[in-house]
């Protein structure tokens, strides 16, 4: 199957996704995440109107920006280092992956100097697992307090990986967690515009989307399984 064909198929099941959750499919954007696959592959799925992908690394956004110099939509998915943040800031339309007060506001303070705002969504760790970045569900609301604070970026939302599962299923309770901190979250920051929660990957998007995910971001079921050959 070619990149887009695979891209369909996993547009058709977000759909019926969607429809089991008593959702509507447009509540929900496929981002297809292309980290370390090559720039021709986003051009084949642009060609067949895809706008949403999301990258990991900040040299690999730089480069396929270049390359493509297509009006897309990146979004920036993997941790961000305060000292990349230049190489990101006025390419990625949104950084999911923001888990300090320190970064916000390195976003923030870049953003002003190109004059732009800068969608962002807080990365939690509701997993609770050492090797994740992400704040702790008990640190969101100050760090949410603080970053509303912060000009140059817009907090729209929480982002989150959860544990690997061997069954959909079983990452529910973690999605479920999630909506309750966007919801908790909105009712004490009702001022924030928190409409996002980016969660669900090609082995958990069914849990996520019927949890109220509304961003799942999908790399293996499109474009393969990804090799490193950068890293
Ligand atoms: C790589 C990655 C994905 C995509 O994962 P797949 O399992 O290949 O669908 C999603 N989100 C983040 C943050 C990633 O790093």
């Amino acid at each position: 199957m070619t990149v887009t064909e695979r891209y369909r198929e996993m547009d058709r099941q977000v759909r019926e996704a969607c429809e089991a959750a008593g959702r509507r499919r447009e509540e929900v954007t496929l981002i297809a995440v292309s980290k370390t696959k090559p720039a021709s592959d986003i051009r084949e799925l642009a060609e067949a109107g895809v706008l949403d992908f999301g990258e990991n690394y900040a040299k690999e956004l730089v480069e396929k920006t270049e390359a493509l110099a297509l009006p897309l939509r990146w979004h920036f998915i993997g941790h961000l280092q305060t000292n990349k943040v230049r190489q990101v800031v006025g390419r990625a339309q949104m950084i999911h992956s923001v888990d300090s007060l320190h970064l916000g506001e390195a976003i923030g303070k870049e953003s002003l100097r190109r004059g732009l705002e800068t969608e962002i969504l807080v990365e939690v760790n509701v997993g609770g697992e050492e090797s994740k970045s992400g704040i702790s569900p008990e640190e969101l609301p100050d760090l949410l307090g603080s970053l509303r604070e912060v000009p140059g970026i817009r907090v729209r939302g929480l982002m989150a990986i959860v544990p690997p599962v061997e069954e959909q299923d079983a990452a529910r309770p973690y999605f479920e967690a999630m909506r309750r901190l966007l919801e908790e979250a909105r009712r004490e920051y009702p001022d924030l515009p928190l409409e996002h929660l980016s969660m669900g990957m090609t082995g958990d998007f069914r849990a996520a989307v019927r949890e109220g995910s509304t961003m799942v971001r999908i790399g293996t079921a499109i474009f393969g399984e990804r090799s490193y050959p950068n890293r």
